[in-house]
């Protein structure tokens, strides 16, 4: 396999490329780790929107409350007007509190759809208290709020579709318990339901549309970097992994996520080139480099060939039990491979060893400390024997003093 040929392997190969070939049904993504990539940046690229349409709910909430007073000036209604700013006020500043949250494309999401149950419910109880009180212009508003929650708030799809299929049956329960006139809430219930129809049919292909614009975007920023790819092996250069490697560091410590490095080192390499000859040598560099690949499959997985037998995978926002088993893919995948090594010390097959680093980046420090941080672990499995990985974990990170560097490949 040439280099080209490796490079098409590792883009056509991409749980994005293979997303987009086969498509996607029912909004949904089921290549590994392609939705929850989707739905971070959903949050992400929306945030200040959303923001400011919750504030806007706001102020369309003093409004409303501000008309009230002054048109229907009635104190018997102080009740209703207490539970509108209180109870609203509170649920619609939680919601952008969330938007304000260190790590919003977690915190958000994962409240949004409550809250705004919790919001439509107020909703509905200012409506059907109004109703028996004689004040009977209310249940506009909640038309206004189901559409609201159906396209402002940042909701998914799904999500959306649960908070107002919510909504209508509480409508339906509390109107019916409180006593209203039967017929005028199976006239305001099926008023809703259409409401939520178009609504839904709307945002289904809305997202259908953002969807196919994510997996294209992120195509074509796998294109455009073909001409950062090492000429070898196919894998992304050194110059590509800096570039990758600063984008994330500033991207991790935005978001308050981990960032771990993987240096990956061929063991007794030069040795293999003396008994196999360089040719050779250039053909198993070539084959590591496609285990690798294969290897760190996730969106953002990122692997390079940085050195001459010297490799690096980035994560973006891992787990230490992602991490531990990428690494045991890697030393697998070798195994798998099993290229003769007529010169090793450790095995009579081709090992590496691997050196990581695991940490949540922070403001102080500079990106070029995680691999400094790789290479002092990369150095460890090396003395430790070789072909084995070696954690570094945030705790040595910590205390790690910065610019004091070992020299650390050379082991005998
Ligand atoms: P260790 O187990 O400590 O890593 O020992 P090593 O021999 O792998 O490490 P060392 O850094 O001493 O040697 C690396 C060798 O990699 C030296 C060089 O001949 C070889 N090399 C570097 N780039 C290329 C390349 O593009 N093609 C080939 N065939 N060999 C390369
Ligand atoms: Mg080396
Ligand atoms: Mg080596």
């Amino acid at each position: 396999m040439n280099a080209e040929e490796t490079q098409k392997l590792i883009i056509d190969e991409s749980s994005i490329a293979r997303q987009l070939k086969k498509g996607f049904e029912q909004l949904r993504f089921d290549e590994p780790g392609v939705e929850s990539q989707f739905r971070r940046e959903f949050v992400r690229d929306r945030l200040k929107r959303i923001r400011a349409n919750l504030f806007l709910a706001v102020f369309m909430l003093l409004g409303f409350g501000l008309a009230d007073v002054l048109l229907v000036g009635d104190a018997a209604h102080t009740g209703l007007y207490l539970l509108q700013f209180g109870g609203l006020t509170t649920a619609l500043a939680i919601l952008i509190g969330l938007t304000y949250h260190r790590r919003p494309h977690q915190m958000y999401p994962r409240w949004a759809p409550w809250l705004s149950v919790l919001l439509g419910i107020g909703i509905i109880l200012v409506d059907v208290q109004g109703s028996v009180e004689g004040v009977s212009t209310l249940f506009s508003g909640l038309l206004i709020y189901v559409l609201f929650s159906s396209f402002l708030l940042g909701l998914l799809f799904y999500e959306a579709i649960s908070v107002g299929a919510a909504l209508w049956s509480i409508y339906l329960a509390l109107a019916l318990s409180a006593g209203l006139p039967e017929s005028s809430v199976l006239y305001n219930a099926s008023i809703l339901l259409a409401s939520l129809i178009v609504a839904t049919t709307v945002s289904y292909s809305v997202e259908e549309g953002i969807r196919h614009h994510f997996l294209e975007r992120h195509q074509l920023r796998e294109m455009s970097t073909t001409v950062v790819r090492d000429g070898l092996t196919g894998l992304y250069n050194r110059k590509a992994f800096d570039e990758h490697l600063n984008r994330h560091w500033a991207m991790a410590q935005r978001e308050a996520v981990t960032l771990a490095m993987i240096l990956i080192d061929i063991d007794f390499f030069k040795r293999y080139n003396d008994e196999h000859g360089h040719r050779g040598g250039d053909e198993c560099l070539r084959k590591v480099a496609q285990a690798l690949a294969r290897s760190a499959r996730r969106p953002l997985d990122f692997a390079a060939r940085i050195g001459g037998e010297e490799f690096a995978i980035i994560l973006y926002d891992t787990t230490l039990e992602y991490l531990e088993e990428l690494t045991q893919r890697i030393h697998e995948g070798l195994s798998v491979l099993s290229i003769r090594h007529g010169a090793s010390e450790v095995s009579d097959r081709v090992t590496v060893s691997v050196g990581v680093a695991f940490v949540v980046p922070q403001l102080e420090r500079s990106a070029g400390g995680i691999v400094q941080a790789a290479d002092e672990a990369l150095y460890q499995a090396k003395v430790r024997g070789r072909n084995q990985t070696y954690f570094d974990n945030e705790i040595s990170y910590a205390a790690m003093k910065t610019g004091h560097f070992r020299k650390p490949l050379k082991v005998a």
